[in-house]
């Protein structure tokens, strides 16, 4: 068994490099997912979040307006707040569904894509990833491209130019809130460069992965 931990800024390309790994038969786990699935009516997670930020960040049907506590987060400089509640169980089931996993397939490579890994650290949200991971890739390009595709994604076709502007703005922050690439490169095991086409970031991820594959005993 191997645990692995992909990650990466915004718009780095995680989720791509992800999906390529899951072809790679590698057993993934995405920590945004997990969060999301957390933070529903009903569950804890969603629970402490309304008790510490009050209602002003549940919309009328009930979900939390996820817009609002990102408002709250990197616009009034909550973020910190919003991370020490959720942090902690989100890592606490990534390591429950890792374990399951091994529980049935005692050779497998558990990668958990997270945007946070070396933040989590940093902020003593959720320290001690070196424990929880066994290697750490980072996924890297320029910061000016990471924006560029992060843009591209999120905005529709016809955007005007202040809603662009604002998005932006918004997309700089939230990278800037985010440890620098060379910090985390020195601390990873791997760094792939999608900086380049994706059959470039391909060929990077398959040799990776046949690497993490022979460690892992498969
Ligand atoms: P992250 O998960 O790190 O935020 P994504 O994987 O969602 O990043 O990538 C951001 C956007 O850039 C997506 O729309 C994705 O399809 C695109 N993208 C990622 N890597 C490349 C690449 N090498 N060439 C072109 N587009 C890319």
């Amino acid at each position: 068994m191997l645990r692995v931990g992909l990650t990466g800024g915004l718009g780095s390309g995680k989720s791509t490099a992800a999906a390529m790994f899951r072809e790679q038969g590698i057993h993934l786990l995405e920590a945004d997912a997990i969060a999301r699935s957390m933070m529903q009516p009903g569950e804890a997670v969603y629970r402490a979040i309304v008790e510490h930020f009050g209602p002003s960040v549940v919309r009328p049907d009930g979900a939390l307006d996820r817009a609002r506590l990102a408002a709250l987060a990197f616009g009034q400089g909550r973020l910190a707040e919003l991370n020490r509640i959720v942090h902690p169980p989100v890592v606490a089931e990534q390591e429950r569904r890792t374990q399951e996993i091994f529980a049935s397939h005692p050779q497998a490579v558990v990668m958990i894509e997270s945007a946070l890994i070396f933040e989590a650290e940093a902020w003593g949200t959720a320290p001690g990833w070196r424990r929880r991971f066994d290697r750490v890739i980072l996924i890297q390009a320029p910061d000016d491209l990471k924006i560029e595709r992060f843009l591209a994604r999120i905005l529709p076709a016809d955007v005007s130019c202040e809603q662009r502007m604002a998005a932006e703005a918004d997309a700089r922050a939230r990278l800037a809130a985010q440890l620098p690439d060379a910090e985390k490169a020195a601390r990873s095991d791997y760094v792939i460069d999608n900086s380049g086409a994706l059959d470039a970031t391909r060929r990077q991820v398959e040799r990776i992965a046949a690497e993490l594959r022979a460690q892992a005993g498969v």
